[in-house]
């Protein structure tokens, strides 16, 4: 392993100053790190949106943008990103899980970047930086989603896309994210989501209007029991995309 490579990955941690984060919720993903690249492991559910995620990005066009993906994880969908010609900056407060990413984008020769930095604090340093903003299954395991989407607002580029996805909140999504995914199915650990945290579309809109931010697009993401897949879908009950324009 080259740890030089690693090094300023920690050298740029600059966690200190930002409030908005669950160190429970950090120590809970680093805990997967060994196995977020086994397409079968604990991060399988990611595996498999990734390429319908992908896809919903493409669309807005990837090719030579500069494009940040805030709580990027391991990053399973920076590096893809990357290989469709994004110039990718992944973001996230797990240093466990930036290793991970740093070393598979290593051994894919992956041009993703990564580095240990909470959205608000990289606004202050680069606003209006970034073509293209994803934040993917993130904002509901932070203390204050409202505040990380001011910061999404402050670091795209005027006419820019933010792209988000999240889990809605209804009993039906209750009823399948967390009974279903966690305690019947064994889909996702069990703990990984609290439904409380879960953000309706509405809300997301509300929060990103004075934001300047216009949602132009929702997608559902939806899990079909008989073919074991997800889709892209009009079902934006569970799991859903959220396209806002600045
Ligand atoms: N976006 C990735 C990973 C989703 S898992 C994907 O969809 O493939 C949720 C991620 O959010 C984890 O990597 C976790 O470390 C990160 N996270 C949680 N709270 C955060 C915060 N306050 N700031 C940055 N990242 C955070």
């Amino acid at each position: 392993m080259n740890t030089e490579t690693l090094d300023p990955l920690r050298a740029s941690t600059q966690t200190a100053g930002t409030a908005n984060v669950d160190l429970t919720e950090i120590s809970k993903f680093s805990a997967l790190a060994q196995s977020w690249w086994d397409p079968k492991g604990a991060s399988k559910p990611l595996h498999e949106l990734n390429p319908l995620r992908l896809e919903y990005v493409e669309r807005l066009g990837l090719k030579g943008k500069q494009v940040l993906d805030v709580g990027c994880g391991g990053g399973i969908l920076s590096e893809s990103m990357a290989a469709a010609g994004g110039d990718v900056l992944g973001i996230d407060l797990s240093p466990a899980l930036l290793q991970v990413a740093q070393l598979h984008a290593l051994e894919s020769q992956s041009t993703v970047k990564y580095r240990t930095i909470a959205a608000e604090d990289l606004a202050r340093e680069r606003p209006q930086s970034f073509d293209l903003i994803t934040c993917m299954e993130m904002l509901e395991h932070v203390p204050d989603p409202e505040s990380t989407l001011a910061a999404l607002a402050a670091l795209v580029k005027p006419g820019g896309d933010v792209v988000i996805s999240t889990l809605n909140r209804n009993p039906l999504s209750f009823m399948v994210a967390i009974v279903g995914a966690e305690y019947v199915a064994h889909l996702l650990p069990r703990g990984t989501h609290e439904y409380l945290k879960f953000i309706k579309p509405s809300e997301l809109a509300r929060w990103a209007r004075p934001l300047g931010l216009t949602l132009n697009n929702l997608t559902g993401l939806t899990y079909n029991l008989f073919t074991r897949s997800f889709s892209l879908s009009t079902n934006t009950q569970i799991n859903y995309l959220a396209h806002f324009k600045a």
